[in-house]
């Protein structure tokens, strides 16, 4: 990891390739994009997409970015509708994703899965089990969601059953999906990014098969012209979610053949292994730094120690 200035480091910026770059937020705008249906997305920072139901009852927001953009957040909100915000769902824990908790708390509950709230109240170490870590502190009372679920929850609103499901141990140990069945749009939050290689917080219950798997559940239950809000990224379709998921399990199978054959960490890095999906090696998650995330994640492995998983 490159070094980090201590103001990035304090904002806990988990998921994305901003995770070393001091970011400048006062010139952050907030892009609005309609996806479909009553579904829209909200970019910033280089942080975790937003997405939003609009509509005659309000709004439903998915993940809240960052603390101070939270007024942005909510001008740009103002500019599609004057309804208020009644229900936040967080993805998953991760402070690009949920920094804006406390201040929109104070408007309307926050939902997420039981593990999100679990490790926002305790923090903890974060990472790949190798050469990425974080350790993040404990969130106060007012940024925790005061909704949790273990499953799924369905909001009825806008005329939409919009339906927040579990996959367990993905990019985290409490990643849900976002469904919008009647417009037609899927929040995937951090288990389907377009930046490349992507993040798998092996150090807090993620997994590459539970990310395979989640994905692959994914695909079985929508239909083939959704369209996709990644966790990062521009909104994407399902052509795009497969090419992904192709090279989840590749990348996996061959960690998987050469843990198999008894191969060291280090020379699968010297062999160079991943090489034949070098373009998805990016700044923050790079071949090395993936080829950890596999290893770690299918050994149960931390730096040669044991994980312990939820
Ligand atoms: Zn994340």
């Amino acid at each position: 990891m490159r070094k980090v200035s201590a103001l990035a480091a304090s904002l806990v910026i988990l998921c994305g390739f901003a995770a070393a770059q001091e970011q400048d937020f006062s010139k952050v705008q907030i892009k609005v994009t309609k996806v479909a249906g009553s579904v829209y997305m909200l970019e910033g920072a280089d942080a975790g997409n937003i997405g939003a139901s609009v509509g005659d009852d309000g709004i439903v927001i998915v993940d809240d970015q960052y603390a101070p953009l939270a007024e942005k957040i909510q001008a740009a909100l103002k500019g599609i509708t004057d309804k208020p915000v009644r229900f936040i769902i967080n993805t998953h824990y991760h402070g690009d994703h949920t920094g804006g908790n406390g201040y929109f708390q104070k408007q309307a509950p926050i939902i997420a899965q039981d593990n999100v709230r679990k490790r926002l109240e305790s923090g903890g170490p974060a990472g790949n089990g190798g050469s990425v870590h974080f350790d993040d502190k404990p969130q106060p009372k007012e940024a925790l969601p005061i909704i949790t679920f273990d499953h799924d929850v369905t909001i009825h609103l806008n005329g939409e059953d919009i339906r927040a499901l579990y996959f367990p141990a993905g990019h985290t140990d409490g990643d849900s999906i976002i469904f919008f069945p009647k417009s037609n749009v899927v929040h995937m939050g951090d288990d389907f990014v377009t930046y490349g290689f992507p993040f798998i917080d092996v150090e807090a219950g993620g997994s590459i098969n539970g990310m395979i798997d989640g994905v692959e559940k994914v695909i079985a239950q929508v239909p083939a012209d959704v369209k996709i809000i990644p966790g990062h990224g521009p909104v994407s379709n399902l052509d795009d979610v497969r090419a992904y998921l192709k090279m989840l399990k590749e990348t996996r199978d061959v960690v998987q053949t050469a843990i198999h054959q008894g191969k060291t960490l280090d020379q699968m890095k010297q062999s160079k292994m991943l090489d034949p999906w070098k373009k998805y090696s990016g700044d923050f998650i790079n071949e090395d730094a993936f080829l950890e995330t596999i290893y770690y994640s299918l050994t149960g492995q931390k730096n040669g120690k044991f994980i312990k998983h939820n």
